[in-house]
């Protein structure tokens, strides 16, 4: 298959802004490069892809960002900046993609799904949020009413913020084992991963840690900078230990010296890719039971699962942590998180879409 992907509107691929569609991007043209797939990728400027992927070809495009959906009220308008990255990344793609078989988009925003009506050639939509935007949710329903099979998700529990879809396509999400490695490091500091921003709760892991009398080792792109000093101003000095944000590889050698990683999403999750990174490394992870994470973590086996916003409940985890086995977690993913796994669902998704255009 000829596949051209559109990449988030939102930072480089390589700064983070991006979040978590950065690393699903550089997973999913792993996979298919390696299920022997031509793959284009269309990205703002600066953009890298990892080394491993250097047989797609990529096309920068310049541009200014779009806002993210998730930091805007759920019934705001779209709005299209003047000089578009997304509006010029579709152009581009579009063009591309008229000697492709597919264009799959991966930016959470209205004017690529509006697109789909508006053009023949096949547009799939990879939906990395939740319901985060009015318009987008409506937009997606009226869309889906002539493709059905235009969407797919990462988790069910993501996908029932569209209930209107009756079955949706669930694809997980991929991850290139070879860039982590197990580590059995019990006596580990604690762990945090995420954009430093409201919807990721990182006041709630600050308070296990302050709980404990321990620090909170805090990996990620600061997004939101008085969000962060409020919580740091709220803390013994030092309960924090800001490590800034690393490549894969520099992140998953320290994530995976830590004894626990805590996730506490006060939103919807769509899924949760640093969960999954901890588990490669063979890091349990203790979230709430919230989003994405609540289907990724066995309960027990590979970490634990609180009631939503339960701090009590996550320290009492913490306490219990050495009796989940490290090797568990990583096994884990080698069974339902690599790169090939997630890329033979995509094409699967993928073949579907093209037919609905025959
Ligand atoms: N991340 C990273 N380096 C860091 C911290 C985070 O590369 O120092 C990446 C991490 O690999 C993950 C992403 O940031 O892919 C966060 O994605 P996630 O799905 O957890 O949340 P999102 O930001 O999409 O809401």
């Amino acid at each position: 298959m000829r596949i051209v992907l559109i990449s988030t509107p939102i930072g480089f691929l390589g700064s983070g802004k991006g979040g978590g569609v950065e690393l699903t991007l550089n997973s999913l043209v792993s996979g298919l490069l390696s299920l022997g797939h031509s793959v284009e990728v269309i990205a703002p400027k600066n953009s890298k892809l990892y080394e491993s992927n250097e047989k797609a070809i990529l096309h920068f495009v310049e541009g200014e960002d779009q806002v993210s959906w998730q930091h805007q009220n759920y019934n705001s308008p779209a709005s299209i900046p003047d000089n578009s990255l997304l509006a010029g990344m579709l152009e581009k793609g579009l063009d591309i993609a008229k000697k492709a078989d597919i264009l799959l988009n991966m930016s959470y925003d209205w004017l690529p799904i509006w697109m789909t009506l508006n053009v023949d050639i096949p547009i799939a939509h990879l939906i990395s949020m939740g319901s985060e935007s009015s318009v987008i949710f409506n937009l997606i329903s009226k869309v889906y009413t002539k493709y059905p099979h235009n969407f797919a998700f990462h988790s069910k529990i993501q996908a029932n913020d569209y209930p209107f879809i009756k079955e949706p396509t669930i694809i997980g999400n991929g991850f290139k084992l070879d860039n982590y490695i197990f580590q059995d490091s019990i006596k580990g500091p604690l762990g945090w991963v995420g954009r430093v921003a409201p919807e990721k709760g990182l006041e709630d892991a600050v308070y296990v840690a302050n709980e404990l009398e321990e620090k909170l080792n805090v990996w990620g792109v600061i997004e939101d900078e008085n969000y962060a000093s409020k919580i740091e101003r709220s803390y013994p000095r030092g309960t924090i230990d800001w490590m800034g944000f690393l490549s894969t590889d520099e992140l998953q050698k320290q994530l995976g010296k830590c004894r626990v990683l805590l996730n506490t999403p006060k939103w919807n999750e769509a899924y949760g890719n640093v969960i999954v990174e901890a588990l490669a490394c063979g890091v349990p992870v203790i979230a709430y039971k919230r989003g994405g994470p609540s289907e990724i973590i066995q309960h027990g086996k590979t970490g634990y699962l609180a009631d939503p916003d339960d701090k009590e409940t996550m320290l009492s985890y913490v306490e219990i942590i050495e009796k989940i086995k490290r090797k568990k977690c990583r096994e884990w993913v080698e069974k339902n998180a690599s790169t090939e796994i997630f890329a033979n669902k995509v094409v699967n998704w993928l073949n579907k879409v093209i037919n609905e255009y025959k």
